[in-house]
């Protein structure tokens, strides 16, 4: 545990074009997801490693050969700690998540069955969900994925060391499955890309696209995002999508990697052609 995202966090303030209260606002629910992850963790302590091997050795994510245990009352109460959080900061929202809180405790909401839905990619279940409670869809299923983050957090810092990814190519994750646009050049200059969603970190061929595995240089336009050349945006035109990439050669290590995605935020704004604001004094 050791480091306070929230503390870590203001160092790195003036290179984020989001005004500093939103910030604060999103670091301190990396914290608390941090804090939660200690209490799952424990339930992942016997997790069957041999198992989570054989389904990465046909090519899928570990997750799929680990029994995840969702259980209501541990995710609705993990729910409660965030939406608790959420309410002081953000009073706009603060009626949609009342209501989650409320429809969780008369059980019209199940989280397991959200969690699932999330799983299986089912959009529709969460959408019909928020229609039922009158809450916006996007405040559900931000809520159930920050919950289910934890969860996946937990699983992938016990899996961390533990299973064999070292012959794993693919750009997505192979703990949670997800994608992921943030890569790493660690000190020594190798690259690795880093979860955005569980954490997981693996090695990954550099200037290679982690979305449709196009290596071909003709087709990576490279952007530099700073004067100091710690961050660079790579876009593919082989698939239309970008990464980003930070070079610690550049950086150091200060700044632990859970802050990295936004970190950068900067780029995911020049990537989507919105407005940049150049901190830059
Ligand atoms: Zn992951
Ligand atoms: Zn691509």
């Amino acid at each position: 545990m050791g480091e306070n995202l929230v503390e870590k966090a203001k160092e790195i303030y003036k290179d984020i074009p989001i005004d500093a209260s939103s910030l604060e606002t999103y670091v301190k629910l990396m914290q608390l997801q941090k804090e939660l992850q200690a209490i799952f963790e424990e339930k992942y302590s016997h997790v069957d490693v041999e198992k989570a091997n054989s389904v990465l050795r046909e090519g899928k994510p570990a997750f799929l050969g680990v029994d995840l245990g969702l259980n209501e009352e541990e995710l609705g109460q993990a729910m409660l700690q965030i939406t608790g959080l959420l309410k002081s900061e953000l009073p706009d929202a603060s009626q949609s998540l009342e209501r989650l809180e409320e429809a969780w405790k008369s059980g019209q909401l199940s989280l397991v069955n959200l969690g699932e839905s999330l799983l299986t990619g089912d959009v529709d279940y969460a959408h019909a969900k928020a229609e039922e409670l009158r809450v916006d869809h996007e405040v559900l299923e931000a809520v159930t994925a920050w919950v289910m983050q934890v969860l996946f957090q937990a699983l992938a810092s016990r899996l961390s060391g533990k299973i064999d990814i070292s012959t794993w190519t693919l750009g997505r994750c192979p703990v949670c499955g997800g994608s992921t646009r943030l890569e790493i050049i660690d000190s020594e200059g190798s690259a690795h890309l880093k979860c955005q969603f569980c954490g997981t970190e693996w090695g990954f061929q550099e200037n290679k696209c982690p979305y449709c595995g196009n290596e071909n240089a003709e087709e990576i336009t490279s952007i530099p995002a700073d004067k100091e050349g710690r961050f660079t945006l790579n876009i593919c035109h082989v698939c239309g999508r970008y990464w980003k990439v930070v070079d610690e050669r550049r950086t150091g290590q200060a700044v632990p990697r859970k802050l990295y995605d936004l970190w950068t935020f900067k780029l995911d704004l020049i990537a989507s052609g919105g407005k940049t604001i150049t901190p830059e004094q």
